[in-house]
């Protein structure tokens, strides 16, 4: 496994997978100071030699705008995409077959430098690691603490529909106005830990976060976005500010809108689920994932998940152009 690392941005280099060196009193490790990004690499093939990315420049902006917030100089789009075609590259033989799963690419952004008094870190820290991995919430992603990957007996699956469940959080929230939830910065992560843990305890796959001014609004899950299907009409979140903005959630919402559904972003009210037809999560890692039920206020609420959901026919749509198995008419892949 190889990683690239940079802390010029512009002069990475390939390294193997390993531990990296760090100040005791470096800005990610004492105030938080870092992003990340997760993006897939899939096979063109089925065992075939040619890989594609999922506009990856939608990624190095994000990365960007984060940086802006957390104060911290960025990667240009060019040498943002250039690292991680490098790490893809360099990691191809880890590149599942298609259909069985994708390379995980997780590029890093990271105050490195030493800061006692809070301030932006002195120095930065830009790095790609990858990972394979088969469908989420099925197959954990394996980060190795071991230098390779050949170690790993990985039990990769078929890219698999499945239904998810998940429970409303009424007293834990991720982000608030005027907060970071609207970059995807590592500190919005640790509110949730917790929340997260005791929902899979109780056999939930994930939590969905309410607004944390009325306690509400749906905001998204621990790591998606969220839709709610009534007829026609498909309703997300609007992103304003506490919310990521996700990158599958922004396609699939420019799919949905050329199938011809009315596409909403707006607030979407907690009990507008006890109406829904359906409800579904969109982000890298879960692609598109139907949710089977939600449990509110220990209520559980039951959605349609078969063949002939909305939420199938845009997996579907989604998940041939990411592997090239559609025509990609907006120029959405990158081949490498
Ligand atoms: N919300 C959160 C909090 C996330 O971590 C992610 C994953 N990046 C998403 C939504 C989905 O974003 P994307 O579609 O860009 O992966």
């Amino acid at each position: 496994m190889r990683c690239t690392l940079d802390r010029e941005f512009s002069t990475g280099a390939l390294n193997k997978y390993g531990n990296i060196e760090l100040s005791p009193s470096s800005g990610v490790i004492n105030y938080g100071q870092g992003l990340f990004e997760g993006m897939k690499a899939y096979r063109k093939e089925e065992k075939g030699d040619g890989l594609l990315l999922f506009r990856p420049e939608e990624n190095a902006i994000r990365m960007q705008v984060g940086a802006e917030r957390m104060c911290m100089p960025s990667p240009s789009v060019d040498q943002f995409i250039h690292a991680v075609k490098q790490t893809v590259l360099a990691n191809k033989r880890w590149v599942p077959p298609r259909g069985k799963g994708a390379l995980y690419i997780r590029p890093l952004l990271i105050g490195s430098g030493p800061v006692l008094g809070l301030a932006p870190a002195p120095e930065y820290m830009f790095l790609v690691y990858a990972s394979p991995v088969g469908t989420y919430f099925k197959v954990n992603l394996v980060v190795s603490h071991r230098k390779e990957f050949d170690v790993f007996n990985l039990n990769l699956l078929q890219e698999g529909w499945a239904p998810i469940h998940l429970v409303v959080e009424e007293k834990v929230h991720r982000a608030t106005p005027g907060g970071t939830g609207g970059v995807k910065t590592i500190s919005n992560y640790a509110p949730v830990l917790k929340a997260q843990k005791q929902a899979k305890s109780q056999g939930f796959t994930d939590v969905i976060y309410l607004d944390s001014v009325e306690n509400k609004y749906l905001e998204e899950a621990s790591s998606c976005n969220l839709f709610i299907v009534k007829g026609n009409v498909i309703s997300t979140p609007v992103t304003t500010g506490t919310i990521l903005p996700g990158i599958t959630r922004k396609s699939i919402m420019e799919i949905a809108r050329d199938y011809g559904y009315q596409v909403e972003e707006r607030l979407v009210a907690v009990e507008e689920l006890c109406d829904a037809d359906e409800v579904f999560c969109t982000g890298t890692a879960v692609v598109v994932a139907p949710v089977g039920s939600i449990t509110y206020r220990g209520q559980r609420l039951q959605f349609q998940t078969g063949d002939t959901s909305v939420s199938r026919k845009l997996h579907k749509i989604l998940v041939d152009i990411q592997m090239g198995l559609a025509k990609d008419e907006r120029n959405w892949t990158v081949e490498i």
